[in-house]
């Protein structure tokens, strides 16, 4: 039977900790997959809606952008995407007496985890000003105070219009149509928090914002580098095509500051030697590199293949680079002067381990480079990821065959989203066919990104927030600042399928608008809230990070009869908020996502004959210049080399550069369970990862109670955490989010791409 949510947070005497794994998923991941699944939803109905994920009729896995290969095997799901299925498709309602038991105050004290826990949204809910409690509301009550707080704005640029990566490509394009319409480009989205980095360097160096490889690319490498990512947990199907990789001859290169067990070794459940054998050794080479030093590592390589050039000639793909590049020579140049020894120095690396790595990408053309967050959030993140293209381009490694750039995106349409034109610095390119087919002047003034949206409601320059999906209150850094701007807010709208802290953290006024999930059937209804007669099952679509847009049709009965898809939701607040206009047909849209699909296909490239095309079962791939046959859409058609100054870093004596991460029991914001089974963590999440050496350093024993402060601009405390000894390098802590956002100031980000430099940030250990 499934089990009712939890009614206590949890007790902190339950930290039990156990050896690290050196394996990921095998049987273990399959019976926490089918255990997490019972609970939620009983074996029966556990067992049909697993069968429907990532099927070609079936719906679109809600968690990472990890692509689906063709063709799809019956059971084509990780541990975590079964979590994150049955979270959504769970029994467990959050009805109106609920909130009438809860009071808005009592549960802003409890943990996203118990919030989450406690099921699905079913109703839209108003919480008036001045008031502790939601109270239920119609659809059309709900979308007259959205429309009335909005035309009380004094200026659009007032009002703040998230997107979560979870969104699908329909109602994103229907929502940067809506608020263009309304006056802004205030589009800030989980990207800003992610990939933007990725974006911001791809753009500047090939032409693109998104990786340059298809699936088989990465079964048909020779060399597969994965450098600040966690696949294991973050991206678990991944590691079947590394397993296949392999098996075609591929060596893999592992570089993160934590042995996780995803990159080591992997028991795939769909192989018997994955079930009841060792699996497949994932990494063949393992550099556990300081946290913050890619870029400096990344300098020494290609330093090195320069050398290695010169010693033996055939090294650096000099056709490519004279037919497809520019820059090079100043490259070269600059690398020269660079000093290998500081280089190296700031890795914490050995120089033998690093040497066989350049060996490597000295002697294979065909070679894919794969980043997360690990590399993205970091304040050198662009030069980072400018400096991998570098190592691409040198070796001829993009634009072929088993070879390119590969993003790899944690949220399922998170690139669908940047695709259909959420982005607050949109291109003359993207706005112009909107003018024309819409007959209104789009804004062309650039709006706030997630940081920038933050410091404005804040400091009260916006005063609406609106958010289609998505947890922004524990998503994003500086908790404390984010609570006090989302409070300042007069009215604040959450369209959601579950509860989180962004439903008890709110504006003076809030409101809940609860939307269908992936898994569930959804019926065409009229914006008078009445069934279409004769209305078939509509299907949403995807873009994963392999630039695949595929369909996603859900067949579940939706966990209650008020919920609605989210483009009739936006469709709902357009039509009340905004001007009639001929050519914005909302009431059209509303019950038909194919006419919605007939409006992107008018207006965005890459999408001809998409009602159609996307009816295949493996849907079809956008087009992709420097995937394509290295046709870079630079301007003049040439990969550009960058030139970045070495890294200049310096940790003050007793500080730390910590980074935060995931448990394996967690997606983004939404935790699963309390454990970290991977790294032999259960029970707890306030636990801090550090080197043994340090912990002696400091008087520090296994268990010991801190507090974790940072000091920029101000001191910024996140409290009572277990030190824990850790396989990490010396200088460097690890701990997780949300519970440690509150460390990282909005100003500490990345340069030229505004992503919050989650994963360095300076901290000290204050004994408690
Ligand atoms: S790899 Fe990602 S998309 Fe695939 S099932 Fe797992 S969580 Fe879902």
């Amino acid at each position: 039977m499934p089990t009712g949510p939890p009614t206590a947070d949890h007790d902190e005497a339950d930290l039990r900790v156990s050896e690290p794994k050196r394996s990921a998923a095998g049987v273990p991941g399959v019976v926490a997959s089918l255990r997490h699944a019972r609970a939620q939803l009983g074996p029966a109905r556990a067992a049909r809606t697993l069968l429907a994920v990532n099927q070609p009729q079936g719906f679109d896995c809600p968690g990472c952008a990890w692509p689906d290969p063709g063709p799809t095997a019956h059971l084509e799901f990780c541990e975590n995407g079964a979590k994150a299925v049955a979270e959504e498709a769970t029994l467990r309602r959050v009805t109106p007496e609920f909130f009438a038991e809860h009071p808005v105050s009592e549960l802003a004290l409890r943990t996203d985890h118990w919030l989450g826990q406690q099921g699905r949204l079913t109703h839209p809910m108003l919480r008036p000003a001045g008031e502790d409690h939601y109270r239920p509301v119609s659809w059309d009550e709900a979308f007259d105070v959205v429309a009335a707080e909005l035309a009380r704005t004094a200026h659009p640029d007032r009002a703040v219009f998230y997107t979560s990566g979870r969104t699908s490509n329909e109602a994103a394009f229907l929502y940067q149509l809506l608020v263009r319409r309304f006056g802004t480009n205030n589009l800030p989205d989980c990207s800003n928090m992610c990939h933007e980095s990725s974006g911001v360097a791809l753009t500047q160096t090939i032409g693109i914002g998104k990786g340059s490889v298809t699936l088989d690319d990465v079964h048909e490498a020779e060399l597969v580098v994965v450098v600040g990512q966690n696949p294991g947990t973050n991206h678990p199907r991944m590691l079947a095509a590394l397993e296949q990789a392999k098996a075609g001859g591929a060596v893999v290169v592992a570089i993160n500051p934590l042995h996780e067990a995803g990159l080591q070794r992997f028991k795939n459940p769909k192989r018997p030697r994955g079930v009841i054998g060792s699996g497949t050794a994932l990494a063949d080479e393992y550099l556990q590199i300081k946290v913050g030093a890619d870029l400096a590592l990344f300098q020494y390589l290609n330093r090195r293949l320069v050398e290695l050039d010169d010693e033996r000639g055939d090294v650096l793909d000099r056709a490519f680079l004279a037919e497809s590049c520019e820059g090079a020579d100043e490259l070269v140049a600059h690398l020269r002067t660079l000093d290998p020894d500081e280089l190296l120095a700031a890795t914490g690396l050995a120089r033998a381990d690093v040497e066989r790595v350049a060996e490597l990408l000295a002697t294979r053309s065909r070679i894919v480079v794969c980043w997360a967050m690990g590399i993205t959030q970091h304040r050198q993140a662009v030069p980072t990821i400018r400096e991998i293209v570098n190592t691409l381009l040198l070796r001829g490694s993009i634009g072929r065959p088993g070879a390119g750039a590969c993003p790899v995106r944690g949220h399922s349409n998170v690139q669908g989203d940047r695709t259909m034109g959420i982005y607050e610095k949109p291109a003359e390119g993207f706005l112009k066919p909107i003018d024309q087919r819409y007959q209104f002047h789009a804004p062309r003034a650039h709006g706030y990104d997630v940081v920038d949206c933050i410091g404005a409601m804040r400091d009260g320059h916006a005063k609406v927030f609106v958010a289609l999906g998505g947890n922004f209150i524990s998503a994003t850094p500086d908790s404390e600042i984010t609570a006090k701007a989302i409070m300042n807010c007069g009215l604040t709208v959450q369209i959601s399928t579950k509860l989180s802290r962004s439903h008890v953290i709110t504006g003076e006024e809030a409101i809940i608008l609860p939307c269908l999930g992936r898994s569930e059937r959804d019926m065409p209804h009229t914006l008078d809230g009445s069934e279409v007669d004769g209305g078939r099952p509509q299907f949403v679509t995807v873009e994963d990070s392999m630039s695949v847009v595929h369909r996603s049709q859900g067949s579940r009965p939706p966990a209650s009869p008020h919920l609605r898809s989210e483009p009739w939701i936006v469709c709902g607040m357009a039509a009340a908020a905004l001007p009639e206009h001929p050519t914005l047909r909302w009431h059209a849209w509303a019950c038909d996502h194919d006419r919605i699909r007939d409006e992107i296909e008018a207006v965005i490239p890459g999408f001809s004959d998409f009602n159609k095309r996307v009816r295949t079962p493996d849907g079809f791939v956008l087009p992709n210049g420097a995937r394509d046959g290295a046709n870079f859409t630079t301007g003049n058609g040439k990969a550009r080399f960058s030139v970045d100054p070495a890294p200049e870093w310096a940790v003050p004596q007793g500080s730390f550069l910590l980074m935060t991460i995931r448990t394996h029991d967690q997606f983004n914001t939404t935790v699963y369970g309390l454990d970290d089974h991977y790294r032999g963590i259960h029970g707890e999440r306030r636990a801090v990862l550090m080197h043994a050496d340090d912990m002696q350093a400091l008087g520090l024993v296994e268990r010991q109670r801190v507090d974790l402060v940072s000091s920029y601009d101000r001191e910024r405390v996140a409290t009572d955490f277990f030190v824990l000894p850790y396989g990490i390098a010396r200088g460097c802590v690890a701990t997780y989010f949300p519970e440690a956002n509150v460390l990282v100031p909005l100003h500490l980000k990345a340069e030229k791409s505004g992503t919050p430099a989650s994963k360095s940030v300076l901290v000290s250990l204050r004994k408690r």
